[in-house]
């Protein structure tokens, strides 16, 4: 259930009110208290309250709305909030800033290494991306590597880089954050907070993130057997801890097929869109592992209605230390790049062409 709090009300109304809703939940039971947009909300598991006391609730002054949604997730929900929420990304103190999603969204294009290798190597790519029309730098600093033996990332010489690369290119940055004792210092340096499928449902994590993100934008990457329903409400555990800046990325399923590293899962796409009000992305690179699917499968994201790629990219894929086998070039990107601008003629006419990265 969410309570949209009314813009008028005093602060003893409200106060009031959090308090009753609270009262109501009793000990056991979280309740929410965020703004989502321009609404002041209180969000609770409705099935928790009786009817008297639903009624005494809905009879506050401070109550504008009581919504009562039959989806586990709630405010995320597009039945919430029907508008698509549009995620501005970058402080334009350091960075030429970005926005992704809403409406008339044109899509963004992350890209960059997989991991932080060296200076040269994230200066070279830093560079050749932008060239080639990417709008954000991706980089792993801090790496989940399923062997304990492989390259583990740089750690916070690796923030720094990435750091040093935003300032020269002008690229906003996007980075992983896998532990919640990391968010603050994270969030220092990158301008949107990747949450990795490894870590999408690490409720510390994801609460840390929703609290303790300085206001940055947070990127939930899918589970590797994540339904749709787990993945928006590990979503949900992020706004209703107070961060409404999600976006969502599909980067592939695990199935039975070796032959792609996961299964792209291109429906979710427009489903999500159904679904939720946040923006999607899509991520060919994580989804086939395989460099020569890469560019078709960016495609098949933009025509599904992704309102942006992130895409893997080393100057040397077959040198790269972390998912070279699925890293393109930059001149493969800058292809990309051009059509990604064509496919958004085809879809929404040429009067939007000129605003694509
Ligand atoms: C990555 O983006 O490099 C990554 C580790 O992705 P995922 O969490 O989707 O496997
Ligand atoms: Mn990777």
């Amino acid at each position: 259930m969410i309570i949209i709090i009314d813009a008028q009300a005093n602060q003893e109304e409200r106060a009031t009110l959090l308090a009753m809703v609270e009262q109501a939940a009793g000990h056991r039971r979280p309740v929410a208290a965020t703004c989502i947009g321009e609404n002041e909300v209180i969000a609770i598991d409705h099935a928790t309250l009786d009817a008297q006391m639903l009624e005494a609730i809905r009879r506050q002054p401070a109550v504008a709305q009581v919504l009562t949604l039959n989806t586990p997730y709630q405010l995320v929900s597009r039945h919430f909030k029907a508008s698509p929420t549009r995620i501005l990304v970058g402080d334009p103190r350091y960075c030429e800033p970005v926005t992704i999603g809403g409406e008339q969204a044109t899509p963004v294009i992350m890209a960059g290494p997989c991991a932080v290798e060296s200076r040269e190597q994230l200066l070279e790519t830093a560079r050749a991306v932008k060239e080639a029309g990417a709008t954000v730098l991706r980089g792993g600093a801090f790496k989940p590597r399923t062997s304990p033996y492989q390259f583990q990332g740089l750690g916070l010489e690796g923030l720094q880089l990435l750091a040093e690369a935003r300032e020269e290119t002008g690229l906003p940055i996007i980075t992983e954050v896998m532990e919640p004792e990391m968010v603050e210092v994270v969030a220092d340096y990158a301008d949107i907070l990747q949450i990795g499928a490894r870590n999408m449902q690490n409720f510390p994590l994801l609460q840390a993130v929703g609290r303790r993100g300085r206001g940055k934008p947070v990127m939930l990457k899918r589970g590797l057997s994540a339904t749709i329903d787990e993945w928006l409400l590990a979503a949900e555990y992020i706004v209703a801890a107070g961060n409404p800046q999600v976006i969502l990325c599909e980067r592939g399923v695990r199935s039975f097929d070796p032959q792609t590293r996961n299964l792209l899962d291109l429906a979710c796409v427009p489903l999500l869109h159904e679904l939720t009000h946040l923006p999607v992305i899509v991520d060919p690179s994580h989804a086939t592992g395989r460099r020569e699917l890469v560019p078709t499968m960016a495609r098949a994201g933009i025509a599904a209605g992704a309102e942006g790629l992130i895409l893997e990219v080393h100057p040397d894929p077959n040198s790269a230390l972390c998912d070279g086998r699925q890293s393109i070039t930059p001149a493969e990107l800058r292809t990309i790049v051009y059509e990604t601008r064509l496919m958004v003629q085809i879809m929404h006419g040429a009067d939007r062409l000129s605003q694509v990265a």
